[in-house]
Formats: C-alpha cells, structure tokens, sequence
C-alpha cells in the first residue's frame, strides 16, 4: 500500500511461516499424520506414480502425450521439488525413477525456504541411495523467486503441501511457468475442500478441536499447528485453484484435478504449452 502496510504484513507472514517450520521440522512425520490421519504417506505415493517420473530408455519409442520435456532427450528428468522440505517426495520420484522406468539419470532439486527443513532432508538422504549423489540436490529458495533456476529447464515442477504457505501463490505460479520447459508439467499436492458437507462437518470439528491440542501435547507447539489448520482453511477451492493454475498460463487437462480421500487433499496438474 501507500504506507508499505502491506509489505510489513506480508515479510511477517513469511517470517511467521519460517518460524512455523523451523519448530516443526524435527516432528514432521508426526505433523503431517496428525493433519492428513496418516494418510499422507498413500497421497505421496499415489502423486509421484501417477506422475511416472523418469525416461524408461526401453520405452522411448512409446512416449505417453503427458510426459514432460522433450522426448529426442536421451538423459532422464530434470525434476525441481519446490517447499520439498524433508526429501519426501525427491526419494520418492528417485526411487520410482530407478525402479520402475529403470532410468538412472533422472535428478531431483529439492528447494526450500527452510534452511531447518532441509537440514532434516539431509540427513534423511543418508539412508536412501542418494546421499552423494549428483542426481540430488538442496538448495535454500523462495518458490517466488527462482532467480537461480534457468528459464525452460525442468522437466516436472512438483510442489506437495507446500504452497498454501507462499505468500504470493500467483508469482510462485508463475515462476513455475518459467522454470518448466514447453511441455513440461506443473504438479501439487495440497490439502483442499472436502466435498460432503457433513464429512467436512467432521474433519473441521477434528483438525480445529484436536490438531492444536495434539500439536501442543506431542510437539509443545500449539501455535504453529494452529497455523498450519488455518493456512488449509483459508487455501482456495479446487476450481479456485485450478483457475488460477491456468491464469499463469498453463493449459489444464481434463477438469484440472483429483480429489484424494474426499477432497482432504487434491492433485491439480498444469501443462505448458
Ligand atoms: N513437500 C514436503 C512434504 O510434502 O513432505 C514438505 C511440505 S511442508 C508441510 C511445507 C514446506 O514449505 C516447508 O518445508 C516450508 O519451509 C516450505 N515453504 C514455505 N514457504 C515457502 C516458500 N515461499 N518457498 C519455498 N518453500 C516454502
């Protein structure tokens, strides 16, 4: 504004966000079951299937219409985690990469604001086969301003329960816009709306009665589980987000995503044209 309010407002919430996952990394895993029951673990896995990543070099003649990049490109993937925080989804998309499409050069650039979180993605690293490998990367960034990231060099763009954080979701969409190549794929995973009334009766009455209470007893953090119950109250809807989505530019197949448990959380994909 005139008075710069809300640039003050907005460097608090950022500073806010950071405080919020600075606490909550070392009990993470405990975080996201008690805000998803325990099912995060199955979206994860379903997300990065589903999005198949990796060049399966026996393959290549059969190129599906939704993989990213160019297919004249021998090397496998180059995949940027946006908010990937703890490695979840990078050890993931590594492991289906190798296993399932055989591909062994497929790479993943976890980004983070977070110094905290990446320093528990770190030392998750050790225990996957990726530890030392050049095919994993950590760096510290705002998802806003990927000034480090070449325009039209990644393959895959995912962000999983992270940009309902951002400040400003449309620049962070449109950074994503530029970091993809043409025909590369924008992909999130974000807690969303559930679409039964009553069920959503139930799960409001959950994660704003007991996730602060829990959050408070298992982690002594009430306030930043009270924040996080908030941040997916305030996250738009399903079509809001897919209409922003296709505001940054992107063309959105189908009717632009699907609903995980209900809608708890949703998967929303973007293509660049
Ligand atoms: N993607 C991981 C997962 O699914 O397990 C981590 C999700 S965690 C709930 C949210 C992450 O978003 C945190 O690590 C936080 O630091 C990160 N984050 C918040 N705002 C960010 C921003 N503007 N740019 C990059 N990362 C951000």
């Amino acid at each position: 504004t005139h008075f710069g309010f809300e640039t003050v407002a907005e460097a608090i919430k950022e500073q806010k966000v950071r405080g919020v996952f600075s606490s909550v990394a070392s009990s993470y895993d405990t975080m996201n079951d008690l805000m998803s029951l325990g099912i995060h673990r199955l979206w994860k896995d379903h997300f990065v299937r589903n999005l198949n990543p990796g060049r399966n070099p026996l393959a290549s003649t059969s190129t599906p219409t939704s993989t990213p990049g160019s297919a004249s490109e021998p090397q496998g993937w180059n995949i940027l985690d946006i908010a990937g925080g703890t490695g979840d989804i990078a050890f993931r998309m590594l492991d289906h990469a190798s296993t399932i499409n055989n591909d062994a050069h497929t790479r993943v650039t976890v980004a983070d604001i977070n110094p905290d979180m990446l320093t528990e993605g770190r030392k998750r690293a050790l225990s996957t086969p990726y530890a030392r490998s050049p095919r994993l990367k950590f760096i510290e960034a705002n998802a806003e301003t990927l000034d480090m990231i070449p325009s039209s060099s990644i393959d895959l763009y995912t962000v999983a329960f992270g940009i309902r954080n951002f400040t400003h979701k449309d620049t962070a969409l449109r950074e994503a816009f530029r970091v993809l190549k043409p025909g590369g794929v924008f992909a999130c995973l974000e807690f969303s709306k559930l679409q039964n009334p009553v069920l959503d009766a139930v799960y409001k009455r959950w994660s704003f009665g007991a996730i602060p209470l829990i959050g408070q007893v298992v982690a002594g953090d009430r306030d930043s589980y009270q924040y996080l119950v908030e941040s997916i109250e305030r996250f738009p809807s399903q079509t809001e987000f897919r209409d922003m989505i296709k505001e940054a530019g992107f063309l959105v197949p189908g009717q632009g995503w699907e609903d995980l448990t209900g809608g708890i959380a949703a998967i929303h994909k973007g293509v660049k044209p």
